[in-house]
């Protein structure tokens, strides 16, 4: 009978307003796949020919930093190996490490949340982290762990060759775009590494916990959505 009712804006899933559901994929053919990349040997100046089982193999093997003491297991990568949509995270946390699959938890249930607003299911875009091990008690990565683990993130990007990047987080935009700019500073334009457009965005995990940044992380979904449309008209 008219009455009203209020439904608080937190709960306003990600694309409720705006429902952007006129994505186009790429057609096949303009997507050319890669079979093997250069990947660089840590610790080495040289550069190693892999293809993508090779390079699963290498991180699941890496002893590159000491970060592999504390791990259950690497956290390679998960999705289509051709997707358009790359999205990479930080580090695995302590569900990821006991599953192998990056963002597995809590944060990972916002994550899809936010790959559905973009009209996508997670399975269809490729999702990795900067760094392949977890950090003891999730603390921040250290630049030389980051360092160390750098070409295989090269390598999937390489191999994948996304049309977009999200960059989520902090540690994984400074990471990818080589700057100590914080956060708040690098949203809201698009960035490029190696020629492919990235949009930085907060990290699901801090918008579980800042809840009114959700509005700031639409923005920057949608800003992603239309450098992805621009790239493709
Ligand atoms: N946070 C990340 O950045 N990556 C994960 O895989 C999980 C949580």
């Amino acid at each position: 009978m008219g009455i009203q009712v209020w439904v608080p804006r937190l709960h306003i899933p990600f694309g409720a307003v705006e429902n952007p559901n006129h994505f186009t994929p790429m057609p096949d053919d303009l997507h050319e796949s890669v079979d093997t990349v250069d990947v660089p040997v840590p610790g080495t100046a040289s550069t190693c020919p892999l293809n993508w089982e090779d390079l699963e193999a290498r991180v699941a093997g890496c002893t590159a930093c000491p970060l592999h003491q504390g791990r259950t297991q690497t956290v390679f990568g998960v999705g289509t190996r051709e997707a358009e949509w790359m999205v990479i995270g930080e580090a695995p946390g302590e569900q990821e490490d006991l599953q192998g699959e990056p963002f597995v938890g809590r944060a990972g249930q916002l994550l899809n949340e936010m790959i559905r607003a973009v009209g996508l299911k997670r399975e269809a875009v490729y999702i990795a982290n900067v760094i392949k091990c977890r950090p003891p008690k999730n603390r921040d990565p250290a630049p030389e762990e980051a360092a160390a683990c750098e070409g295989y993130l090269k390598g999937q990007l390489a191999l994948v060759k996304p049309k977009i990047i999200l960059a989520v987080g902090r540690i994984a935009a400074q990471n990818l775009l080589k700057t100590a700019t914080p956060i708040g500073k690098l949203r809201g334009q698009v960035h490029y590494y190696e020629h492919i457009p990235l949009v930085v965005t907060y990290h699901p995990a801090y918008l579980l916990r800042s809840q009114l940044e959700k509005r700031r992380a639409w923005e920057d979904l949608k800003l992603a959505m239309r450098t992805f449309r621009q790239q493709n008209s």
